[in-house]
């Protein structure tokens, strides 16, 4: 039935001269979403709305799931085509849509016409009575609501005529790519996957560092991270995944700092080492999925200690949220199954009995100066040996 959609999109209407930039980007992630699926559609732009039309059967399941997964849509409206065979035609044609979308027909409903084309003889307030008049004659049960309708009935006249009454949510956002590129720390467990989609959505691209410390940390928790970048790439576009072999900077730290710092001198580390990644490929800042209070490293005090290190800028886009309202978004984006799967990440091996959780900045430069050069030499060899997964 449904030969096309109308794409709506929100924000990027405000964006004044340089909306064609953003509704060009939106038109290429569109097609690149759809491309990935078996079906032809040809992606177009007319005067302020983006249409997906056919040009080739396809699953009409398959393309909902594609379209709700680009950054930028804010509604996907199923069309039904007609050619304007005068205006009884399109009478019948609406009352026998509405017969087969509707099986209970004891609905409210409006009906709003918009007239694109101006040359069709009648306006739009006589549609929209004609049809509504109509409507009610052929569903005895259906009553007129133009408040609170719960089938709004649009009908587009344009070279063809447009008929929808479904808006199916969109991911809402800013289209992948109209916002620079960021870098992020990404672990295997719930917060940082829905840190990234969060930074993703609103148009960046993502890059990611994992930190893993074979054989502390197993194959299969490397793993998980790769499917998790995956899973979020679904959103944001392919994201190049740097995987960090950790070990012996971590050993080194567990041996010459006291134990009780080690998680927050261990983050720091991991923070100059990402930026370094960050800096090398134009990323303009970091992302973590970092919680004020969540565990000891996200006291405040935690957060000063190793922002402390950091010269880009760090979005902690989960910084205030509780943890139900993370996994309710990593559950929507379906991380969440593989984000709790049991796999050691390298932190919770390092971890000490009773971390400090108000570190004294001094106290923890100075436990670090103690690391001296040897430490920069790990840190060195770690960079030199990054092992780069590109996930898509
Ligand atoms: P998550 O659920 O994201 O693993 P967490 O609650 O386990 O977070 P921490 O272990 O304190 O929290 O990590 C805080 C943030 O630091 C993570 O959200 C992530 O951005 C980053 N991070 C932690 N461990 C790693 C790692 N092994 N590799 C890359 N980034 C990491
Ligand atoms: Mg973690």
């Amino acid at each position: 039935m449904f030969k096309a959609f109308l794409l709506k999109y929100a924000e990027i209407g405000v964006k004044g001269k340089n909306r064609y930039i953003f509704e060009d980007a939106l038109i290429k992630r569109i097609e690149m979403a759809l491309e990935k699926i078996d079906a032809d559609f040809t992606v177009t732009k007319e005067s302020g709305r983006i249409y997906a039309t056919a040009n080739s059967e396809f699953d009409y399941d398959e393309v909902i799931d594609a379209l709700k997964k680009v950054f930028g849509i804010v509604g996907i409206c199923p069309l039904v085509q007609i050619d304007d065979n005068g205006f009884d035609d399109l009478a019948e044609k609406i009352i026998d849509y509405l017969d087969k979308t509707y099986p209970n027909k004891n609905f409210t409903f409006k009906v709003n016409a918009r007239r694109a084309r101006k040359n069709y003889p009648m306006s739009s307030p006589e549609i929209n009575m004609e049809l509504g008049g109509i409507i009610l004659d052929a569903f005895k049960d259906a009553k007129v609501d133009v408040h609170n309708p719960e089938i709004m009935v649009n009908v587009e006249i344009r070279e063809k005529i447009n008929i929808y009454t479904k808006v199916i949510k969109g991911a809402g956002g800013m289209p992948t790519g109209t916002a620079g590129k960021a870098m992020l720390l990404l672990s295997g467990g719930i917060d940082s996957p829905v840190a990234g989609y969060m930074i993703a959505k609103r148009g960046v691209v993502l890059e990611a560092t994992y930190f893993h410390a074979p054989p502390y940390t197993s194959e299969r928790a490397k793993q998980k991270v790769v499917d998790l970048a995956k899973l979020v790439a679904k959103y944001s576009g392919p994201i190049k995944l740097n995987i960090v072999n950790f070990t012996d900077p971590q050993l080194y730290i567990y041996e010459t700092c006291p134990h009780e710092e080690l998680t927050i001198i261990m983050r720091r580390y991991m923070m100059r080492i990402a930026e370094h990644f960050a800096n090398e490929s134009g990323c303009l800042g970091l992302i973590t999925g970092e919680s004020i209070g969540q565990v000891a490293s996200q006291t405040m005090q935690s957060l000063n200690a190793t922002n402390d290190v950091c010269t880009l800028p760090v979005y902690r886009p989960v910084i205030a949220f509780d943890k139900q309202d993370i996994i309710d978004i990593s559950c929507q984006i379906d991380t969440y199954e593989t984000s709790i799967l049991p796999y050691e990440d390298c932190c919770t091996i390092f971890v000490a009995k009773h971390p400090v959780t108000k570190p004294n900045l001094n106290v923890i430069r100075n436990s670090e100066s103690k690391l001296g050069e040897k430490m920069d030499e790990l840190v060195k060899t770690a960079i030199e040996t990054v092992e780069v997964v590109w996930c898509e």
